[in-house]
């Protein structure tokens, strides 16, 4: 080995000591080689600066396998092309990250603060109306897209609704209706349909300068067919129009009636999961000005990702009127966001078809 070659070795496993977890290749092997996932390149093989490990082609194809002493230094695992090991792989970049929660009434799901965030822009006349999704009047948990226009009309629709809504159809109307300036909020997939239509050269975002977009996205691990939904509760003799309360935390999916409450793990609902979730990598809504979400903070709190200059703007000046209280997150918050985003990408990984 070159003495050039052992002193960037030696620089390399240095940065990752001082700045990001390290992966031994046990990690590497559980989450990319033995599902299938290895493109077969040599990266992990040849930048291992133990040489521990060997590409062996006794199988007919390269398989990546531990032949010395794994140090765990981290390298294999952050060179793969297929891992995720930043912060900006699985869940954006970001100004700041707040646990934050409303000092008014609006605490339907987590800290209100969504609810409390439109509120002030439409008292401040910051947006023309809010796309948010509501309860249906006669199925309660199907979403309904709404576009309003009176911060009173906001407490009708706080809460999170499991299910798909078309909110970036709804904020469509409202521009064919002469709105310039929409908030909208909604998950990854609605974010993105939202991003597509600033960034495509075609975009009505792209091609129309005057409109403009302030996008909430939610974090979300996945989303449910409603029929499939109402289904699987019945065949768990929950009826789900009798429910008050949906709610994903810690890996339990919670409901709550007015007599009752049960939980399950998530995964025994993969069943009613949205067919297009299987396709979705991003957690936590990475195009969006602001993302939050209840993992990283305590119960009654909602954690804002602050990643624009627009959002920062909003969120301060929330704060400085009263409407909101936050603070800083702590790392042991950012590192939780971190791993339950990496997660949603290698649960991706394990949904494939294995050859
Ligand atoms: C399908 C889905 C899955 C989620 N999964 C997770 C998760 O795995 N982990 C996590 O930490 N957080 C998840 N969230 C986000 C979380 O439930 C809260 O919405 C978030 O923490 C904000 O809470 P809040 O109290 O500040 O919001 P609130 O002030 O209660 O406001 C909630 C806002 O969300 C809107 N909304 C509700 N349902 C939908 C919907 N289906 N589509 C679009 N907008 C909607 C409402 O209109 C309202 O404006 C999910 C949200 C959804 C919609």
């Amino acid at each position: 080995m070159s003495e050039r070659h052992q002193v960037t070795m030696d620089r390399a496993q240095r940065w990752l000591k001082e700045n990001t977890k390290r992966y031994a290749f046990k990690k590497l092997e559980k989450d990319i080689i033995q599902p299938g996932v290895c493109v077969e390149c040599g990266s992990c093989v040849e930048s291992c600066p133990a040489d521990a490990l060997t590409g062996d082609l006794s199988s007919g194809k390269y398989v990546p396998t531990l032949t010395g002493n794994c140090t765990s230094c981290g390298v294999c695992y952050a060179m793969c092309p297929r891992t995720y090991p930043l912060w900006t792989d699985v869940a954006g970049h970001f100004r700041s990250i707040w646990k934050a929660r409303s000092t008014g009434e609006h605490r339907k799901q987590d800290g209100g603060v969504v609810t409390a965030l439109l509120g002030y822009m439409l008292d401040h006349d910051l947006i023309d109306a809010a796309v948010v999704a509501c309860r249906g009047d006669s199925k309660p948990w199907m979403p309904e897209a709404r576009l309003v226009e009176d911060a009173k009309l906001l407490s009708d629709c706080g809460g999170t609704i499991y299910s798909h809504a078309s909110v970036v159809g709804k904020m469509m109307e409202g521009f064919k209706n002469g709105a310039l300036s929409v908030a909208v909020v909604g998950t990854s997939c609605d974010i993105d349909a939202v991003e597509r239509m600033k960034q495509h050269p075609a975009g009505y975002l792209s091609v129309d300068r005057r409109r403009s977009v302030f996008s909430i996205g939610l974090f979300c691990m996945e989303s449910f067919e409603y029929p499939k939904l109402k289904a699987w509760l019945k065949s768990q003799e929950v009826d789900i129009d009798e429910i008050s309360r949906f709610e994903i935390s810690g890996g339990k999916f919670r409901v709550r009636t007015p007599k009752t409450e049960h939980e399950w793990p998530v995964s025994e609902l993969d069943s009613a999961a949205s067919t297009s979730c299987a396709y979705c990598h991003d957690l936590t809504s990475m195009n969006a000005d602001l993302s939050c979400g209840n993992i990283g903070s305590e119960e009654g709190f909602t954690t804002v990702i602050v990643r624009t200059v627009a959002g920062e703007q909003v969120l301060q000046e929330a704060v400085q009127e009263g409407r909101i209280e936050a603070e800083l997150t702590d790392p042991k918050s950012l590192g939780t966001i971190q791993n339950v985003a990496r997660s949603k990408r290698y649960k991706y990984y394990g949904m494939k078809p294995k050859h």
